[in-house]
């Protein structure tokens, strides 16, 4: 994030803290603002990543089609209803085609560049699909993303717990026989 934007948060922060009856001088106010800015900027580093690059490196297994699965990848995001961070797991699986694949840390890498950015759960997980559809052309992708949302917990809504979204396409969401595999070795 740009030094212009680093201070644009912490003067908005520092506004923040006033308007809620605080002395943002105070010896422990004092850094809060910089250190918001500085939060809010690894939180929306997505941006400035390209998923197209790093989905870019692939290499060839001829003699494997059958379902790659990666589980539990670990990710944060922010929400973007109420600016407060959403955090979880994901969940990727595909079945390659003309033996495109990429190493198995590109998903993690993937999930990062759009879970760091202000969103709702369903579409980072269509946005996630979508990449690997787009630029990897499997014949199916399904994403599935298990998170708990510090908005709700804190409204009370849905206190503990967590929100599925799921997105399949291609053959993981035609064919019968290829969601089921894809549901069993989640549930797994
Ligand atoms: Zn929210």
């Amino acid at each position: 994030m740009e030094e212009l934007q680093q201070r644009l948060i912490a003067d908005s922060v520092k506004t923040i803290l006033v308007a809620l009856g605080q002395e943002p001088e105070r010896d422990d106010l004092q850094r809060t603002p910089e250190r918001v800015a500085k939060a809010l900027g690894e939180l929306t580093s997505g941006y400035a990543q390209d998923p197209a690059l790093i989905l870019s490196t692939t290499f060839e297994s001829r003699d494997y089609d059958e379902m790659i699965i990666v589980k539990d990848i670990a990710f944060t995001s922010l929400c973007e209803h109420h600016l407060l961070v959403f955090e979880g797991t994901a969940t990727i699986a595909y079945i390659p085609s003309q033996q495109r694949i990429v190493g198995l840390s590109k998903f993690a890498r993937l999930v990062e560049c759009f879970a760091r950015r202000l969103q709702v759960q369903e579409r980072l997980t269509t946005q996630i699909a979508r990449a690997i559809q787009q630029h990897l052309q499997p014949q199916g992708v399904g994403v599935l993303l298990k998170a708990s949302h510090s908005c709700m917990a804190i409204r009370g809504i849905r206190k503990s717990g967590l929100t599925v979204t799921n997105c399949l396409l291609g053959a993981m969401r035609d064919d019968d026989k290829t969601r089921a595999e894809f549901m069993a070795l989640v549930n797994h």
